[in-house]
């Protein structure tokens, strides 16, 4: 489902082009569970702004379901991204006016889907992650950990193709991070195609398979022991 063939990504600084990625290839099968862990500065966050059509690489090709993404102009990935992905970052990205059905809602309106329905979607998101109950509460009336799961509600709530997370618990106490860990785990085990990102090797643990990516070039990818590949 997704096949990225020699990405090279470098970020200009002054006049110089800083390598950040080197020749990434990478094949991720629909209803995978996969960890990329590195640490700080290895290119994590650049690879999965690829992956997740937010940037564009400096060179290489990257097909998501059969399509040549980077042969869409900025519209035709912007769909793209909007109709496949559900973004999940480390400091949750939920707007503090909204309660948690409208932040839910969100990529919904955007979509262009009628009030009803998007109501309809967001409380069973909601439902999903377990927080029904705190549909009408803002962000700033729930824990970390509920937050994140707000925020994996509205990354749900489009039924993207692949769900990538950036540090999803990176902001969170160990316990609300093991139950958004046990989250992560039931929807892969619902058939979710689930790409973690993390420099922690705890949290890399849980995923079925992990990739290693240091100075921008993926050094390791292994299938948990006992995990199988599907
Ligand atoms: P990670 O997520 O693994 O910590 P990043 O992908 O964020 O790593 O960054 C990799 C390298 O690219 C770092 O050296 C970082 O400073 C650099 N970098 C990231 N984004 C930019 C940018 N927009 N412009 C310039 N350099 C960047
Ligand atoms: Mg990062």
């Amino acid at each position: 489902m997704i096949e990225l063939k020699g990405i090279f990504k470098s970020y200009q600084a002054g006049h110089l082009q800083i390598p950040v990625l080197k020749n990434i290839h990478l094949t991720i099968d629909e209803g995978e569970y996969v960890a990329i862990m590195g640490p700080s500065g290895s290119g994590k966050s650049t690879l999965m702004n690829i992956i997740g059509c937010l940037d564009r690489p400096s060179e290489g090709t990257y097909f998501l379901n059969g399509r040549d993404v980077f042969k869409e102009d900025d519209t035709g990935l912007a769909a793209v991204r909007n109709r496949t992905i559900g973004f999940v970052f480390q400091q949750f990205q939920l707007l503090p006016r909204m309660d948690a059905q409208k932040n839910v809602e969100l990529p919904l309106v955007y979509a262009g889907v009628s009030k009803a329905e998007r109501k309809k979607r967001a409380l069973e998101a909601l439902r999903r992650v377990g927080l029904e109950d705190r549909k009408s509460h803002r962000p700033s009336e729930l824990s970390g950990g509920q937050q994140q799961r707000v925020a994996i509600a509205r990354a749900l709530v489009t039924q993207p193709l692949v769900l990538l997370a950036d540090e999803p618990t990176g902001a969170l106490d160990s316990h609300s991070s093991g139950i958004v860990l046990d989250l992560f785990d039931e929807l892969h085990q619902e058939g979710r195609t689930v790409v973690l990102i993390t420099h922690d090797p705890e949290v890399a643990e849980r995923a079925q398979r992990q990739l290693i990516i240091r100075d921008g070039e993926l050094i390791a990818d292994q299938v948990r022991a006992g995990g199988k590949r599907r």
